[in-house]
């Protein structure tokens, strides 16, 4: 492993070297300057020495030779004085003057030099001096000395460390911060233009350029290197949201595609499980698409399938997805659907989109079908893949159908919405085919057992499924608006019965039919009413219109028009299933039909069910009251018939007295005398 330096920032690293080159220099002159200094002094003390004692010398003979101690101890005082001497003695003395005379305030331990000399007079000598020097002169001249150089000296550091630090600071350490916060900028990837106008960028000179020297070249370097990663990042961007694109989207289209979906499936499924919803998977395959693509090439396929696309599209809901399977397939996700049908309709609806004609450039125009196949969630498939098999499964069986249709993976909903479908197409031909028949049930006087007329029932002669019910078929008429021509037909073929009978002089019957509250609400119905009775010549008292609760219900203003209308047409009104619906007073108030028919539910229980009694009893008192003709309906035995007569039910209605029948059938049961 490669040994590792301290981390030191440049700044200090500068300032160290700052330190090292100028301060210990300073330093290091000073020591010198104090040992060299020292050392030139010494001749120049010798010499001021040598000096001294040959003065010395010639001021001590005299007094020595001849003058005494007391001259001679003063004269001694007088060399002490000098500054360099501190002892000074005089020996061997030949004169009067006692033996050695000395003075001395040298320090003890400080480094002595002692000078000796003989002390001569007239040419004689008279004794001897000796001089003691300490260095106290040198050393105070040494740091007067010293104290003026460590003052330059100091001055030159502070001068110089000044200069390096504003140098250095400005060229070096500021240019190099301000390269840091480029470099740190690059490596955070921040390219915002506005920072990179640095205030602080020293590396630029004033006028915004960059400094003319290898730090300013770098900071260019950088500018530069900083420009082209910019752009090329905008264009990595630029190319990943292009992938992007092309990884979950179809480049034909336009349109999601299937990896796309499915990401989508799966946000929404999660949504739908939370909620307990459900969601529908449309698979969309077009009709013979290959055969367009063959005659009119792969350019006129493809505007083809823009065009599909953009049309399903339009079909859809904002919050409904569509995307391309790969070729002419497409996948429809309804993500709320509250049932089967109403997926159902929404393949009706794209359907119907799709097939429209359609101009390709250079062609006639065309028309695409598509077999559509419908799968729900969760029942169908509890996962993405699952749910597309389910839906191709289905979108395969619309084909087998012989296409241009649609249909549902879940088998038994497919058999009822087929036989929905089917029914409705068939039952839009039933009139003109002739199909349809009226049957009479007879309303009978149980008193006399005598027939008063009939309900009118309708039939359907099916050619396949022979005769059906009007519990298999009505609700289908009512939600497509069938039962309107289904209406008319029915009152023609009535009013033409009671023409008949009036005919074979049987003025007296009359007969009732149904009227459902679309024929109610269409305008002009009533006038359809009297044209009708008109046409066949029967008085239109011996018509009898049934309107149940809910359809007087509807909406009131433009029902009792349409009734106020009725009975200025002569007809009779009654009310039908009454005691099942909403019964409302206030209803048969406004209407006052003239027959009120007691629904069989209650007459079903009776007479050995006591609650029904009661009910039943309430209602034929109702009527009694409101003196409106009652009819029971549903008189099945000779119990309920006999409960009934005494209470005001003798009109009755029911299997008892016969099932509805065929007109001819009718005629032979009037032929009887009592039923
Ligand atoms: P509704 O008007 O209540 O007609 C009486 C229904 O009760 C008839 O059924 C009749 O066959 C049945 N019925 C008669 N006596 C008895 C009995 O003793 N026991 C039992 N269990 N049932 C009895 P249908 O013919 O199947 O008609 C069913 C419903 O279809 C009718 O009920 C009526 O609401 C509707 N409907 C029939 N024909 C027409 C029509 O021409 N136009 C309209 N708008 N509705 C019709
Ligand atoms: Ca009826
Ligand atoms: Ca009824």
């Amino acid at each position: 492993m490669k040994a590792r330096w301290p981390a030191w920032s440049i700044r200090n690293t500068v300032l160290a070297g700052i330190v090292i080159g100028v301060v210990l220099p300073a330093l290091g002159v000073l020591a010198l300057d104090g040992l060299l200094s020292r050392r030139a002094q010494v001749p120049v003390v010798q010499r001021n020495r040598a000096a001294t004692q040959l003065l010395a010398a010639s001021v001590l003979a005299e007094p020595a030779a001849a003058r005494g101690a007391p001259a001679l101890d003063a004269a001694i005082a007088g060399v002490l004085a000098e500054p360099s001497v501190c002892g000074v003695e005089v020996l061997e003395l030949t004169q009067a003057t006692p033996a050695a005379r000395r003075l001395d305030d040298c320090t003890a331990g400080r480094p002595l030099q002692v000078l000796e000399a003989p002390l001569r007079h007239e040419g004689r000598t008279v004794g001897r001096l000796r001089l003691s020097f300490d260095d106290r002169d040198v050393d105070q001249l040494l740091a007067t000395r010293r104290a003026a150089t460590v003052g330059l000296v100091a001055l030159q550091v502070l001068f110089g460390v000044g200069v390096l630090a504003a140098v250095l600071s400005l060229r070096l350490l500021r240019p190099i911060s301000a390269l840091k916060r480029q470099a740190g900028r690059l490596a955070a990837h921040e390219f915002d233009p506005e920072a990179d106008a640095d205030p602080h960028a020293h590396v630029h000179a004033a006028d915004g350029a960059y400094h003319d020297d290898e730090l300013g070249e770098l900071g260019a370097h950088l500018a530069s290197v900083q420009g082209q990663i910019r752009a090329l990042i905008g264009e990595l961007e630029a190319k990943n949201a292009q992938l992007e694109r092309l990884a979950m989207y179809d480049h034909l289209t336009g349109l999601p595609n299937r990896t796309l979906l499915r990401e989508l499936f799966m946000h929404q499924a999660a949504g739908a499980r939370r909620d307990g919803a459900a969601m529908a998977l449309l698979f969309v395959d077009l009709d013979h698409f290959k055969s367009v693509n063959d005659a009119l090439g792969h350019a006129a396929g493809d505007a083809l399938l823009a065009e599909v696309a953009q049309r399903l599209r339009g079909a859809l809901r904002e919050s409904d997805h569509v995307c391309r399977m790969g070729g002419d397939e497409f996948l429809v996700l309804l993500p709320r659907v509250v049932d089967w049908e109403q997926a159902a309709a929404t393949a009706e609806r794209l359907a119907a989109a799709v097939v429209a004609p359609l101009r390709l450039t250079g062609s006639e125009p065309q028309r695409v079908g598509t077999s559509i196949g419908i799968a729900l969630y969760p029942q169908d498939g509890g996962d993405f893949d699952e749910l597309v098999r389910a839906a191709d499964v289905a979108m395969y069986r619309s084909k087998d159908l012989g296409r241009g249709r649609h249909s549902l993976f879940h088998t038994e909903m497919d058999t009822t919405l087929r036989t929905r479908l089917d029914l409705e197409r068939e039952l839009a031909d039933a009139i003109a085919h002739g199909e349809l028949r009226m049957v009479l049930q007879p309303v009978v006087d149980a008193r006399c057992q005598r027939v008063l007329g009939a309900e009118a029932l309708v039939r359907w002669q099916h050619p396949r499924r022979g005769l059906l019910a009007p519990g298999v078929f009505i609700e289908v008429a009512e939600a497509t608006g069938l039962i309107q021509p289904i209406g008319s037909w029915m009152l023609d073929a009535a009013c033409a019965q009671l023409a008949a009978w009036r005919a074979a002089g049987r003025e007296e019957l009359s007969i009732a039919v149904n009227v459902s509250a679309l024929q109610l609400h269409q305008p002009g119905f009533d006038a359809a009413v009297q044209a009708c009775v008109q046409r066949h010549g029967v008085p239109p008292g011996a018509l009898t219109l049934e309107l149940t609760e809910s359809t007087l219900l509807a909406d009131g203003d433009g029902v009792l028009r349409a009734v106020a209308a009725l009975r200025a047409a002569g007809v009779k009104l009654a009310i039908d299933d009454f005691g099942t619906g909403y019964s409302s007073l206030a209803a048969i108030r406004l209407v006052r039909p003239e027959v009120l028919k007691i629904d069989r539910s209650f007459v079903h229980d009776v007479p050995d069910d006591e609650d029904a009694c009661r009910y039943a009893e309430a209602l034929l008192g109702l009527a009694r009251t409101l003196q409106m003709e009652v009819v029971a309906e549903g008189v099945e035995t000779a119990a309920q018939r006999d409960w009934l007569l005494p209470r005001g039910g003798h009109r009755q209605q029911g299997y008892l007295w016969s099932r509805p029948v065929p007109p001819d059938e009718f005629d032979a049961l009037l032929q009887r005398e009592r039923l």
